[in-house]
């Protein structure tokens, strides 16, 4: 019977993170179970260019110096020369971590169940097959059903073959409708011809597939004014925006959204699971942050209009103080801001809320 030495149970973002920083070509033998290890997903992993993420920029497609809002007539940009907001690719990102790997075999099956024996773990898949390690990173999907807020969206590329005029990252467009929860578009110009035109919703409930693609096709043509486009890819995603408890025992980890690695006010978890690899941090989020982003779930939660406080906390900050906070790295005196920025009523009782319930 073989032992490995480490099983990845789910081998997406974070387990490939995990392998190349931690056990790449490392005299140990691994197994990555994942039971959609082969498919084309090829989504944007979007962050700032913080310090502990510049190892990685030679992976990075496109980065911006300058990211905008809007909502209404109101437009804010932010610029930053040093912290630029930047994207890698999926297939990028996995060509990456498993580039010339001799330590790691696959096995593409959907795994059942995860059992504790004495001294090892044994993983059965849908396959009956049974495989044996002594350590496991486990990044199986979370369960996103229920009441919890949510942020989910459906983005497409579309190509735009007369060109576009979009230079700037486009964070949040509030211009759109609102009647499903608090909505925006997140659009990304990739190059002259290709745009990432997402639309995101922060609601409990999702939506049907085809509400987000009108919402895309008509901000498309009445607010860009483009008429004739393609699409020619998609990404969809359901995030948290509530604490994921992970559960980590004597040699089985959590790791990734699973192991509560997503700032549940923004959706970010990619550069948090590497934050956490590549530094001493047990957690991928301090306290504080962890302690104002609950705070500002909960007053989304229970307010509508809440896109009058992204344009707020938006015009408060500049550019490197935003991306800071995004990233978890803000200093006492940007949250202060930000926590000034902030309607002092809804908040005292959104405070008392994550106490109380
Ligand atoms: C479309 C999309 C866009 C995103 N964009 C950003 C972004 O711009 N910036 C950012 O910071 N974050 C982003 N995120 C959030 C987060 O970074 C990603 O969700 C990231 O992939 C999380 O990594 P993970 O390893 O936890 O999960 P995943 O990458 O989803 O990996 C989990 C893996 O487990 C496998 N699996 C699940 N169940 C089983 C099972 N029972 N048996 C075997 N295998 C199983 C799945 O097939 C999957 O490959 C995005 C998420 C999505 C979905």
């Amino acid at each position: 019977m073989k032992i490995y030495d480490v099983a990845f149970v789910g081998m997406g973002a974070s387990a490939l993170g995990t392998y190349k920083l931690k056990y790449y070509n490392q005299n140990c033998s691994i197994v990555g179970l994942d039971k959609r290890f082969n498919n084309s997903r090829n989504n944007f992993f979007a962050f700032w260019l913080t310090d502990w993420m510049v190892p990685f920029q030679d992976l990075i497609k496109n980065r911006w110096n300058n990211w905008e809002f809007y909502q209404y007539q109101q437009k804010v940009v932010h610029e930053s020369a040093t912290t630029p907001y930047c994207v890698i690719r999926y297939q990028d990102w996995k060509n990456y971590c498993l580039e010339n790997s001799q330590n790691i075999s696959f096995k593409e099956n959907d795994v059942i169940k995860v059992e504790r024996k004495i001294d090892y773990f044994e993983i059965t898949l849908d396959s009956e097959e049974k495989v044996f390690a002594k350590n496991i990173y486990d990044s199986r999907s979370v369960k996103i059903d229920g009441e919890g807020l949510k942020q989910h969206f459906i983005g497409h590329i579309i190509k735009v073959d007369a060109g576009h005029q979009i230079s700037n990252a486009r964070l949040m467009d509030f211009r759109v409708k609102q009647d499903q929860g608090l909505h925006f578009i997140y659009l990304l110009p990739l190059d002259d011809n290709h745009l990432l035109v997402e639309s995101t919703v922060f609601s409990k409930y999702l939506l049907e597939p085809i509400w987000y693609q009108n919402q895309i096709s008509a901000y498309v043509e009445e607010i860009l004014n483009i008429k004739k486009y393609e699409i020619t890819d998609t990404e969809q995603g359901v995030l948290p925006m509530f604490e994921i408890n992970s559960q980590n025992e004597d040699k089985y980890v959590q790791i990734g959204t699973k192991g509560g690695s997503t700032k549940i006010s923004s959706g970010y978890a990619f550069s948090f699971f590497l934050r956490q690899l590549t530094s001493d941090n047990k957690d991928y989020h301090s306290y504080w942050d962890k302690w104002m982003d609950k705070i500002f779930v909960k007053y989304l939660e229970n307010n509508s209009k809440s896109d009058e406080i992204f344009m707020k906390m938006a015009k408060k900050l500049n550019g490197e103080e935003f991306s800071s906070f995004m990233m978890g790295n803000a200093t006492f005196s940007s949250k202060l801001k930000i926590i000034l920025a902030m309607p002092k009523i809804g908040f005292l009782k959104s405070y008392l809320r994550t106490i109380f319930t």
